[in-house]
């Protein structure tokens, strides 16, 4: 897993519009077209800013090739289309050309989100001929020695690129993510540049969105107000320029925003993911929010009834939540309040509007605090890691 994208846009059928009609959600149409499947949280890499939980799930706790093909069986049988692997690395894991196979064989479009540096040629030809259908390598830069340090794995960068020509050389469409911070936005031309020659079909050029690792990192990581006008420009300028080349996706940092994103497009409107231990969770950072209890797949309600009935998933769903100022804010409706892991990061209830928004009322506080934070002197990393994270010393860190 690295920083997937929070707006979900396009694609996606509305459940809540079909819960407020009082349709069946669960079935009829209101099970999100797209899934993600967290294969695992064990990863080579260490980003400081990824977007796993800072407790990670142990490899004994995790589903069994089994409890992941039926959970894909019945995706496929309530109306999911396409399924994302994930994680952490999902390569970790043994089984995952079983997995891919599985998901072709019940009609799943299947998405390998990758940071790459454990394939090698033969298994990736092996995933193609189980029927994957799209790969996104992540990048932490095109430097490689500074993109091996954010990574803290020497030669990451290098595998990364070799990688990413297998995929093109099987014809497989590729998504290059390069997850960006005050460290590497210098690179974002290079970046841009480095995806043409990949012959990606798309970037993600995405900001880090503080919580989890990422919070934790945030003084090391946090760009600043020029920094985020000159990408702004940059990537603007770039998507006129490779119109039909590349196309660019591009999600600007919270702290620096006027209104909040329109997180997983509502919670609990159009998306779910799954944990490596099997949980149910409305986006990739929901456990961050401590209070909330998320079903699993291990317990005794389909995945179906979970998504519609489960109270972590009704608890923030619609409108009806909301405090002022939101409640009787004109954008109710189109943002849903923005993001409830960051208001709970930032304010400590998750049910607080978000303080990206300008009518929060700590949202001067926050924009100064980014300010602050960018302008100063921290740029160590704490590594993501099992142990609960690991400080960068000045030889960086397993590099
Ligand atoms: S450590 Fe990096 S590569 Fe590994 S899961 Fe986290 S963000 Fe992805
Ligand atoms: S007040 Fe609430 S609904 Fe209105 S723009 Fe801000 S976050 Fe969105």
């Amino acid at each position: 897993m690295t920083q997937a994208p929070t707006e979900v846009t396009g694609g996606a059928v509305d459940g809540l519009a079909a819960l407020e009609a009082g349709g069946s959600v669960a079935e009829t149409f209101g099970i999100p077209l797209a899934v993600l499947a967290e294969l695992t949280h064990r990863c080579p890499l260490q980003c400081p800013y990824c977007s796993n939980p800072l407790e990670l799930d142990r490899a004994a706790t995790e589903l069994s090739t089994d409890e992941w093909k039926n959970v894909l069986s019945e995706l496929a049988e309530i109306g999911v289309l396409q399924i994302h692997f994930s994680g952490g690395e999902p390569t970790a894991r043994k089984d995952l050309v079983e997995l891919v196979r599985h998901a072709t064989e019940v009609g799943l479009y299947s998405n390998l989100i990758t940071s790459a540096v454990l394939l090698t040629r033969d298994r990736l030809r092996a995933l193609h001929d189980a029927g994957l259908c799209h790969i996104q390598v992540s990048f932490q830069g095109i430097e490689p020695e500074a993109a091996d340090r954010v990574a803290g794995m020497r030669g990451a960068h290098a595998k990364k690129i070799e990688a990413a020509r297998w995929v093109r050389e099987l014809d497989l469409p590729l998504t290059v993510n390069a997850v960006m911070h005050r460290q590497n936005l210098h690179q974002l031309p290079g970046i841009i540049q480095m995806a043409v020659d990949l012959d990606a079909d798309r970037l993600e050029v995405a900001n880090v969105q503080y919580y989890g690792w990422a919070l934790k990192n945030r003084a090391a990581l946090m760009p600043t107000l020029q920094q985020i006008e000159d990408a702004t420009r940059i990537v603007e300028e770039a998507v006129v320029r490779l119109k039909g080349i590349l196309a660019i996706d591009y999600v600007i940092p919270d702290y620096y925003a006027l209104r909040p994103k329109k997180c997983m497009g509502g919670w609990g409107r159009q998306f779910f993911n799954i944990s490596p231990t099997g949980r149910i969770l409305p986006c990739h950072a929901a456990e961050t929010i401590t209070g909330l209890h998320f079903e699993s797949v291990r317990g005794n309600r389909s995945i179906a009834a979970i998504w519609r009935h489960s109270d972590a998933f009704n608890r923030y769903r619609g409108t009806g939540w909301m405090p002022e100022p939101c409640r009787s804010c004109d954008f109710k409706e189109i943002d849903f309040g923005g993001c409830r892991c960051q208001a709970f990061a930032l304010t400590g209830d998750a049910g607080n509007t978000d303080p990206a928004c300008t009518l929060s009322p700590l949202h001067e506080r926050i924009f100064k605090l980014a300010e602050t934070e960018a302008a100063g002197e921290a740029d160590r990393f704490i590594y993501r890691n099992f142990k609960g994270g690991t400080p960068e010393t000045d030889g960086g860190q397993d590099i």
